[in-house]
């Protein structure tokens, strides 16, 4: 429904030279890690559209196969499961590279869940934190670093092009508007509890290595705060927090006075800006993300709005670290991509509302929007 179409500028073929749009371009043979996941699966769809050839790497760790069945019989689709953490061999002309195990810190406000998931939950430390020593820790780093460093090397052996999803966590946290300068505000050896911000510094540092040690084609995005259908239901994050609650007739949870602001950008949107900078010219990194900016309190107000007007709030106590803003600067992604998002929060949310409530209440569920 929110599609999009790649604009202006140039395709890359398969070997990496470009062609004008317009002209028949190849088909590419394309993997994608970690798609099986929320983005991972809606860029999937939209290379299978475009007529590529799509090979989804995933070990399920967060990702649903329920999110890329739709494809299975296609004989331009393959699913494979497998942790990049362990090498692969594979003859393609792109990477994809989005496997990561959801950060951890997420799973705080969520008990059951982490001790099933994360028995080294057990293990947290007085400030409520992963020790970095844990299970969890050690899984979230190995695919990071050990599995950025296996694609880069597959890259590197076949000359594909490797594109990095990074997170906005690199720039640390006092963070006003980050990405204008793109560097961000961090200490490499502090002791820091973000465990993600750490693991994804490493993959980026990998991936400039081998772009200027072995020539490797790369792109790297740093992606700000996305929702949409397909997004995990439990993992703690605010939008599919109050969504789920919402529908299920719960109290939203609004952690600490609720000013602190995000802005939150349509998966749509975000895999537009995936492939574009794919086949762009530009290294990066490019923040990604939606410069509409909303307090929680707002937030809860357009959820209630879509799902429930009745829907009560309840405070909670904020996690200490707890950024007060983030709002991405998407100057240079809109000078060098021609990108910017187009679906505002109020537009995709209720694609969001009618997949969640499938997926909470059965296929019977009154799609009630
Ligand atoms: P997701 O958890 O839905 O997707 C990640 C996928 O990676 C899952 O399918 C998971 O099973 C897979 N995976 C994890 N470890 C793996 C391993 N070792 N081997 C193979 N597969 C593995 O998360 P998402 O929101 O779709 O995120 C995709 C990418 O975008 C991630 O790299 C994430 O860090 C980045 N990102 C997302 C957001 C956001 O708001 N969604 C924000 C910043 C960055
Ligand atoms: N690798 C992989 N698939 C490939 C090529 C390499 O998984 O097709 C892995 C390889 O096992 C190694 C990593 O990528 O662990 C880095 O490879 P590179 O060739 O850069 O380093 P080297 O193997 O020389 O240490
Ligand atoms: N948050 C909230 N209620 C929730 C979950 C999160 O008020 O049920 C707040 C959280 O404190 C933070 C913001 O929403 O200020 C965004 O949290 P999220 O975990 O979604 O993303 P991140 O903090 O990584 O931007």
């Amino acid at each position: 429904v929110l599609g999009h179409r790649l604009g202006g500028g140039m395709l890359a073929g398969a070997t990496g030279g470009k062609i004008p749009l317009g002209l028949k371009r190849k088909s590419m043979r394309i993997v994608v890690t970690g798609g099986a996941g929320f983005v991972g699966s809606h860029l999937v769809d939209r290379l299978m559209e475009r007529g590529d050839s799509v090979i989804v790497v995933d070990n399920f760790f967060t990702g649903r196969k329920e999110n890329v069945m739709h494809h299975f019989g296609n004989p331009r689709f393959e699913l494979i499961r497998h942790d990049v953490v362990e090498p692969l061999l594979l003859e393609v002309d792109q990477i994809y590279h989005l496997a990561c195990p959801a950060s951890p810190v997420h799973y705080k406000f969520n008990p059951v869940k982490t001790i099933i998931s994360f028995f080294s939950i057990l293990l947290l430390d007085a400030n409520g934190m992963i020790p970095s020593s844990s299970l969890t820790s050690r899984l979230l780093h190995k695919t990071n670093v050990v599995g950025t460093l296996n694609m880069l090397g597959l890259a590197k052996r076949v000359g594909a092009r490797f594109l990095l999803t990074s997170t906005s966590e690199v720039y640390g946290d006092p963070l006003q508007h980050p990405g204008g300068d793109l560097l961000g505000n961090v200490n490499p050896i502090g002791k820091c509890s973000k465990l993600l911000r750490r693991g994804k510094r490493t993959a980026e540092t990998l991936t400039m290595d081998y772009h200027r040690g072995a020539n490797v084609e790369v792109r790297i995005a740093r992606i700000f705060n996305t929702y949409g259908p397909r997004m995990c239901i439990d993992d703690g994050r605010v939008v599919s927090n109050f969504v789920a609650q919402a529908l299920r007739k719960e109290p939203l949870t609004v952690y600490g006075d609720g000013k602190q602001t995000r802005s939150f950008q349509y998966v749509s949107d975000l895999v537009e800006g995936l492939m574009r900078l794919m086949e762009g010219e530009h290294v990066g990194p490019f923040n990604l993300g939606n410069p509409g900016e909303f307090t929680m309190l707002e937030l809860a107000k357009v959820v209630q709005e879509t799902i429930d007007p009745n829907a009560k709030i309840e405070f909670r106590p904020n996690t200490q670290d707890d950024p007060h803003k983030r709002k991405p600067d998407i100057t240079k992604a809109k000078e060098k991509l021609g990108w910017e998002p187009t679906v505002p929060l109020r537009k995709g949310l209720p694609h969001m509302v009618s997949d969640f409530r499938k997926r909470i209440f059965g296929d019977h569920a009154d799609s009630g929007e």
